[in-house]
C-alpha cells in the first residue's frame, strides 16, 4: 500500500484536529509522561489494564501536529491489545520510522503508515515516536511494579544528529512563537495572558484571502501589546506587493473592536523581519501550505 504525501498529511491533520482517546483516565493503572525537548512536545498517557490487556487509554498533551496526531493514532492502535502486542507494535512503529521498509503493520492499522512520510524530515521523527516511547516506558514501569513513568525523547537511540538538526535547520514553532509572548504586557494584572489569548483568538477571524488562512496561524502577527484598553498589533503581510493591505488592516480593527474592553487599536504594519512561513507559521498552517 502506498499513500501519497497529500494523503499522509490529510490523515495526520485529521487526527490532529479530532484526536481519538483524548483526555485522562481517573482510575488509571499506569500514568506515563513524555516530552520531546527538540520540538517542545509534551504528552501524558493514562492506561487502564484489565486481564493483561489495554482496556482503555487516553492522552493529553501539547505540541506539534505530528506529535499529537501520532499519540492519537497510537491510542487507537493499542486499545484492546495485550501488553505484549502493544510492545511489539511500538517496536514495529519505531523501526518503520527509522527506515525499515519491511515493517507490516497489523490489519486495520494502516493509518500508522501515514507517519512514515515524516521520515523525510529527520528532526520530526522524535515527534512521531514520542507517544510510542512514552507508552513503552509506561509498560516497563508496570512490569516493574510501578504505576508512573516518565520518558524524555533523546535519552535512548541515536539522538546527537537529530539534536543538531533541531538547533540548526528546523527551529520549532514554539521558539518563534515565544518571542511574542515574552513581551511585557499590561500593568501586571494576572489576566494579561488571557487577554493576549483573547486578542489572538479575535485575530484568528482575520483571513488572508490569498492563502485562505488566518493571520495568526500564518505567523503574520509579530507582537501584541496591551496597555489598559489600548492595543498595539505589530503585523506583516505575506509579501510587500500584497494588494490586500488595507482590507486586512480594517479587518484587524473590526475584529478587535468587537471585544468590549478595547478602547484603542493601533495596527502597525512592518516588513522586518520578513515573513517566513517555515519558521513563523503554525504547524497546522504549514501542513496546509505543504511545507512541513
Ligand atoms: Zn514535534
Amino acid at each position: 500500500m502506498s499513500l501519497t504525501d497529500d494523503l499522509y498529511k490529510e490523515i495526520i491533520l485529521e487526527h490532529f484536529k479530532s484526536p481519538r482517546n483524548h483526555g485522562r483516565l481517573d482510575h488509571a493503572s499506569i500514568m506515563a509522561q513524555g516530552a520531546n525537548p527538540f520540538c517542545g512536545d509534551e504528552l501524558e498517557v493514562t492506561l487502564l489494564l484489565e486481564g493483561g490487556r489495554i482496556r482503555e487509554i487516553r492522552f493529553e498533551g501539547k505540541g506539534c501536529s505530528i506529535s499529537q496526531a501520532s499519540a492519537s493514532m497510537m491510542t487507537e492502535a493499542v486499545t484492546g491489545r495485550s501488553l505484549e502486542e502493544a510492545r511489539i507494535l511500538a517496536h514495529q512503529f519505531k523501526s518503520a520510522m527509522l527506515g525499515d521498509t519491511s515493517v507490516q503493520f497489523p490489519e486495520g492499522e494502516e493509518d500508522l503508515e501515514a507517519l512514515e512520510g515524516v521520515r523525510k524530515y529527520p528532526v520530526r521523527i522524535k515527534c512521531a515516536t514520542l507517544s510510542w516511547n512514552t507508552l513503552l516506558e509506561g509498560l516497563m514501569a508496570h512490569q516493574e511494579g510501578r504505576t508512573e513513568a516518565t520518558h524524555l525523547e533523546g535519552e535512548e537511540g541515536p539522538s546527537a544528529d537529530l539534536a543538531a538538526h533541531a538547533q540548526g535547520k528546523d527551529p520549532s514553532p514554539f521558539e518563534s512563537g515565544r518571542a511574542a509572548e515574552q513581551i511585557p504586557i499590561g500593568s501586571g494584572s494576572g489576566q494579561s495572558g488571557d487577554l493576549q489569548e483573547q486578542v489572538r483568538n479575535a485575530l484568528r477571524s482575520v483571513i488572508d484571502p490569498e492563502l485562505n488562512m488566518n493571520i495568526v496561524d500564518l505567523g503574520l502577527v509579530y507582537r501584541i501589546d496591551i496597555q489598559d484598553g489600548s492595543l498595539r498589533i505589530v503585523y506583516t503581510l505575506t509579501s510587500p506587493g500584497c494588494p490586500l493591505g488595507p482590507v486586512i488592516k480594517s479587518q484587524i480593527q473590526s475584529s478587535l473592536a468587537a471585544m468590549g474592553w478595547v478602547k484603542e487599536i493601533h495596527p502597525e504594519l512592518v516588513w522586518s523581519p520578513p515573513w517566513d512561513p517555515h519558521t513563523m507559521a503554525s504547524e497546522e498552517a504549514k501542513m496546509e501550505l505543504g511545507i512541513w
